[in-house]
């Protein structure tokens, strides 16, 4: 085989292999028509080559936003460097459909693009070569891990029984209302809330109907308070709610309103009303609580007060 036979041969592999390579290749013209269009291009557009040499790139794919392609490609031929998108930032450049079997919860493929200058024998940068990979698998793997660990840290925070915030998430909450508090000085309430003689509650129902107690007092509190109340299950069958921006006056109403709602109401379970009270203790943030452990201190002693005094009942915390 001649010297010259021998390079045709090897162009034209190496044009057999662009052709076929799994990723796409396009190259463009320095007025972004279409020269070059390999077969991964032909195959998701559904264009052939031919359809494509010598059209305007923003004619054919609408989805690509002008302004943004040009300011990118310019620089890479102005400054003859790679430039890049990822799926992070765009999810595609092309709008081609999603057809990969595990992950066919895709609409469209996400794809990485690599912008490459192409320098001609006079060192100019006549051309640009853009490489189109992929990486729908990449993408959605991403994202649902992205989506679990979410789900997790929502379930990480969350009382399983209740769904109100669980003890060590609603702790980590109130320290940092206290820190608020010691910059803003804004007046803010803790109310702890405990069920009235319970352990009678399970010994008489069960524990199941206990569960079904708990539950429908969470969903009062849930009910009584505003979105920027911070609501959790502390205990077995103790809740503990801080009051953004409230007074102890007003503290006072919210709980007397909430006491008087569990004790005239009833929880039914099959065929059985079961009667229950709660017991509250209210404290108001001041100068003189060192801390969030010092404060819920603060709504516990007025809530054993509450207990001692008769229980079904709302005390302040004095300070
Ligand atoms: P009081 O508070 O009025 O002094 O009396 P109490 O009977 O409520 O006493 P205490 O608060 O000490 O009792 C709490 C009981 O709650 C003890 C425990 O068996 C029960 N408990 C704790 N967690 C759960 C739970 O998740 N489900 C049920 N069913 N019971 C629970
Ligand atoms: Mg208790
Ligand atoms: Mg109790």
């Amino acid at each position: 085989m001649s010297l010259e036979t021998e390079q045709i041969n090897e162009l034209h592999w190496l044009m057999e292999m662009l052709h076929t390579i799994d990723v796409g290749l396009v190259v463009l013209d320095r007025q972004y028509h279409i020269q070059i269009w390999n077969g991964f291009m032909e195959n998701h557009s559904g264009l052939l080559p031919r359809e494509v040499k010598g059209k305007l790139i923003f004619d054919l794919f609408d989805e690509i936003p002008r302004e943004w392609f040009i300011r990118k490609s310019e620089s890479v031929f102005m400054l003859k460097n790679k430039a890049f998108t990822i799926w992070e930032q765009r999810s595609y450049l092309f709008k081609f459909l999603n057809y990969r079997p595990i992950t066919g919860t895709a609409d469209y493929m996400y794809q990485n693009t690599t912008f490459i200058p192409l320098i001609s024998a006079t060192g100019q940068v006549t051309h640009l070569c853009l490489i189109v990979y992929d990486v729908t698998d990449n993408a959605i793997h991403k994202k649902n891990l992205e989506q679990a660990n979410q789900e997790l840290s929502i379930l990480s925070q969350t009382d399983g029984l209740t769904k109100l915030f669980n003890r060590s998430h609603w702790e980590r909450c109130l320290a940092a209302e206290y820190k608020r508090w010691a910059r803003s000085q804004n007046v803010s309430c803790l109310v702890m809330i405990d069920i009235d003689h319970f352990k009678k509650v399970n010994d008489s129902y069960g524990h199941l109907v206990g569960d079904e107690v708990i539950r429908h007092l969470a969903q009062l509190i849930q009910h009584h308070v505003r979105e920027t109340d911070v609501s959790g299950r502390y205990g077995g069958e103790e809740f503990a709610i801080f009051l953004a921006d409230t007074t102890c006056d007003n503290a006072m109403i919210f709980a007397e309103r909430l006491r008087k709602e569990v004790a005239g109401g009833v929880v039914k379970h099959n065929d059985i009303d079961i009667k229950f009270t709660i017991s509250l203790g209210v404290a108001e943030i001041n100068a003189g609580i060192e801390n969030h452990e010092a404060w819920i201190e603060c709504a516990d002693a007025a809530l054993y007060r509450s207990k001692e005094n008769g229980r079904n009942q709302v005390t302040a915390h004095l300070s």
